[in-house]
């Protein structure tokens, strides 16, 4: 068998371009723009880049970007206070802060000080819980982006057997609970987990969320399941040759081994142009969602759990 790939890049625009839709009709109806503002404390390299991917998409689907950069050394209270600030603001519908936070700050007490209803992130504690006993929250980006695909190729997930491989707060554990509420049976594997590939191989729906390059090969796979591999790793490419300073070139890949599962699943995502993609998109769509709330008006159809 050879998967069928899914393309989470054009899903992703297709997503986005709805979102778009949504923010002109909000304007011309009802004098509307959604705003999303992402605070990023410090300079990490790979938090930049996706601040400013998320401000030039933001500003491509018509909502208005505000953007705090805060200093790395900024004192927890003063971004307690931007938070207020940002809370009361009625042009913010959305509030992001970029995780990893620098150590001095706590990054539970500045999530959980997010006004509820404007944690696009979907990492407050009442969004937690609110999604936990399957009422309406926000849902975070990535699972939500996942659960799109997959419901995007099946249609209904009732029945299916499902294994999330990692149990984080902002992948495994959401994904876990937005497939139940899909009705599939869902196991949770985690680094204690015995004989994963044994569990593995029960699935039709497989969701590898772990941090570990190519650490699923295809013969854990059941012929046919589909694959959703969120895993973002780096590894050298010497087949790519090297930079001008020698190092090795590199390449990013998932956490499966995208050849050999490509050859056994019925559907894969590809690392890149898979789940990454599909995160920002939902964001935005997020956002547009939590306007809505705000203002009481109806929310779009398709870009919720
Ligand atoms: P975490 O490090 O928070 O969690 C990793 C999970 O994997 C843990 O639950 C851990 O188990 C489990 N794990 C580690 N080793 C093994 C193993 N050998 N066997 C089984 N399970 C194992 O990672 P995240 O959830 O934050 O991210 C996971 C991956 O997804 C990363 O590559 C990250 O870059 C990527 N990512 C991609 C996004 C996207 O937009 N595409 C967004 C967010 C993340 P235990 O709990 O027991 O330690």
């Amino acid at each position: 068998m050879t998967a069928k790939i899914i393309d989470g890049k054009a899903f992703a625009a297709t997503v986005r371009g709805e979102v778009a839709e949504h923010v002109a009709r909000l304007k011309e109806e009802h004098g509307l723009t959604p705003g999303l503002a992402v605070v990023l404390v410090g300079e990490d390299p790979a938090s930049q880049v996706y601040v400013r991917s998320k401000g030039k998409m933001t500003a491509e689907v018509g909502m208005n970007s505000y953007e705090h950069r805060l200093d790395a050394d900024t004192a927890e209270a003063e971004l307690l206070a931007l938070i207020k600030r940002l809370n009361a603001d009625r042009d913010v519908h959305g509030i992001l802060v970029q995780l990893p936070l620098p150590k001095h700050l706590d990054e539970d007490l500045v999530i959980n000080a997010i006004d509820p209803e404007k944690d696009v992130d979907g990492f407050h504690i009442s969004n937690v819980g609110l999604l936990g006993t399957g009422q309406k929250s926000m849902v975070p980006c990535t699972p939500l982006g996942c659960l799109m695909m997959l419901r995007d190729h099946h249609g209904s997930l009732s029945g299916m057997d499902a294994v999330v491989i990692g149990r984080s707060n902002i992948v495994g554990k959401p994904m876990a609970q937005l497939l139940l509420g899909d009705s599939c049976t869902v196991t949770i594997a985690h680094s204690r987990t015995k004989d994963l590939p044994q569990v593995v191989r029960r699935a039709d729906i497989v969701v590898a969320a772990v941090g570990r390059p190519e650490m699923v090969p295809g013969d854990w796979i059941k012929p046919g399941a589909t694959v959703i591999d969120v895993g973002i790793n780096r590894i050298g490419a010497p087949e790519k040759g090297t930079n001008e300073d020698g190092s090795v070139k590199t390449r990013l890949v998932g956490d499966c081994h995208f050849e050999s599962c490509a050859a056994v699943a019925g559907a894969i995502t590809p690392v890149p142009g898979g789940v990454g993609p599909m995160t920002i998109a939902c964001l935005l769509a997020n956002t547009v969602t939590a306007c809505c709330r705000a203002n009481g008006l109806p929310e779009p159809e398709g870009l919720t759990a």
